[in-house]
């Protein structure tokens, strides 16, 4: 089986202060915890930041530069920036877009419209292609984020603009998406090999005290994984994790565990097909 690609997720747009204390905001912190848990074996990061004073998730061109600065100047870890994070921060639908100046190597795109919690989170089927449009103008690929098996069909609309291979995000056990089952992940999977062949890649996201079960079912099926604050802030039960590293170290034991090796962000890129 192929090197396992691990991505952290440092902070999102949705856990607050409150809920962990410890949360980075701070493009500062939010780098020293991708560095962190890039030594602890995450090859990508996928970034959102937030507004310093307020905490809240912000789409700002000048904090994703500081933010992807500080990170490329101690590590290659490939960056990963979103273009859903912004949804609630007011800023259009094109203000979502605001880091693909940036050139990370990766960015988030949403493949379908959705109940999130109690909101809406809008990603109608000119906006996917519009967002995809731009991604490949920049030469930025695209992780396809699929919240559920709907969403996986949605990018036959976009094939044209994406590069193989195909790389999936399967966000699961969000409110309104997927519950996050074995099963599901396995039809998730299943409906990537049919529509679009077995050599797809595919990753799993899944939120809460289901990121542990699902991931580990991600490494024995030969998919990737994302962990950290941004979907899950609990180590075990009642007991917050410390660091984004910290979830990014059991991944790595498990995996040892299994016999899957970890990849490094120069390997993964080859995966991945980055230039
Ligand atoms: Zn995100």
């Amino acid at each position: 089986m192929r090197k396992l690609i691990i991505t952290v997720a440092p902070t999102g747009s949705l856990t607050t202060k409150e809920q962990l204390p410890w949360i980075p905001i701070t493009p500062r912190e939010i780098a020293d915890s991708a560095l962190e848990a890039n030594k602890a074996g995450a090859a990508v990061v996928h970034i959102h930041v937030r507004d310093p004073k307020t905490g809240k998730a912000i789409q700002d061109r000048e904090l994703y530069k500081e933010t992807i600065e500080y990170i490329r100047a101690e590590s290659d870890m490939i960056i990963c920036t979103t273009t859903g994070g912004g949804a609630t921060s007011g800023v259009g639908p094109m203000g979502r877009l605001v880091s693909l100046e940036l050139k990370p190597e990766i960015a988030s795109l949403n493949c379908g419209s959705m109940n999130f919690g109690k909101a809406i989170f809008q990603n109608p089927p000119d906006l996917i292609e519009t967002f995809a449009t731009k991604m490949k103008e920049v030469g930025v690929k695209a992780e396809l984020e699929a919240y559920e098996v709907g969403h996986i069909a949605n990018v036959q609309e976009i094939l044209n603009l994406l590069e193989p291979p195909l790389r999936f995000n399967f966000v699961m056990g969000v409110n309104g998406g997927i519950p996050a089952t074995i099963e599901n992940l396995l039809l998730m999977r299943d409906t990537v090999c049919k529509l679009y062949g077995p050599k797809s890649l595919w990753m799993v996201t899944a939120i809460g005290r289901f990121e542990t079960p699902l991931c580990a079912h991600a490494i024995l099926l030969g998919g990737d994984l994302r962990v950290g604050f941004e979907d899950n802030i609990y180590y075990s039960r009642g007991i917050k994790a410390k660091s984004n590293a910290q979830l990014v170290e059991r991944m790595v034991r498990i995996a040892g565990d299994i016999g899957r090796e970890i990849a490094t962000a120069e390997e993964a890129r080859k995966i991945l097909h980055l230039k």
